[in-house]
């Protein structure tokens, strides 16, 4: 008798890391799995969790916050539980990391206070908040995915710089993206992708979920997937509808 296929979707400290409805992504995942006939299991884990729920983990999502959040988040972080997330990252368990999430797989961000929270250094990047009284990175932003034009919205007061900035995951179109100078928004190596993007990022460019579900399955399963084409007509129209707006 044949299993059937399955995904555990690791989520990442949910009751501090979630900003501007980070939470639909995880929805996301998980419907367009169902959809496909696929198993999917959402596991939150928690500061007070065993980090060896990260190694359970077939997919990860963390989301957003705060300055405070982050400081409180990175305390836990930094100890077996990163030391796991890494090893799964670097063995290309894929990933979606949202903006203070992703300033975490990053050398360091260097908090508005002054503070200097040290990151995982997944990826070869770091972030500077130059203070409350430098503006935010807020607003609807859109960038160039592949060949996928991607919508969302950012808010963000670090600036994210990257060694090699040909490591971008996206080309900003309009808005802001990493740093609002060089044009590039996010990073992704292995599987894993660091972004801005709030919105949320996959019920809005659902195919970037996909993207996420194919890796997890490749991973699990060691054979190529091509994800069966849904019915995205109403996600679709609201990309075209913001796009224009843009
Ligand atoms: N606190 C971080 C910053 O302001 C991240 C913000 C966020 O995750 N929305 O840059």
């Amino acid at each position: 008798m044949t299993s059937k296929i399955n995904l555990t979707i690791g989520w990442l400290y949910p009751d501090l890391m979630s900003t501007y409805g980070d939470r639909g992504n995880i929805i996301v995942l998980q419907k367009r799995c169902l959809w496909r006939g696929i198993d999917c299991k959402v596991r939150k884990i928690l500061i007070e969790d065993d980090p060896r729920l990260v190694l359970e983990s077939d997919l990860f999502m963390m989301g957003g916050a705060q300055d405070r959040q982050q400081q409180i988040v990175n305390r836990d972080l930094v100890g077996q539980k990163g030391e796991y997330l890494l090893k799964k990252l670097n063995d290309g368990i894929p990933g979606l990391f949202v903006c203070g999430a992703y300033q975490f797989l990053g050398k360091y961000y260097k908090a508005a206070d002054g503070k200097i929270i040290k990151g995982l250094s997944f990826f070869d990047l770091h972030t500077v908040h130059r203070g409350e009284n430098v503006d935010r990175c807020i607003g609807n932003i859109s960038v160039q995915w592949k060949n996928h034009q991607l919508i969302g919205f950012e808010n963000h007061g670090g600036r994210t710089y990257l060694a090699d900035k040909s490591q971008f995951f996206a080309k900003v179109i309009k808005g802001y993206g990493n740093n609002g100078e060089d044009q590039t928004e996010g990073m992704i190596r292995k599987n894993a992708i660091g972004t801005y993007l709030h919105g949320p990022i996959l019920p809005k460019n659902p195919e970037v979920a996909d993207f996420l579900i194919e890796k997890a399955l490749e991973m699990k399963y060691g054979k190529r997937f091509q994800s069966s084409q849904l019915e995205d007509k109403i996600e679709l129209t609201a990309k075209k509808a913001m796009i224009s707006r843009l």
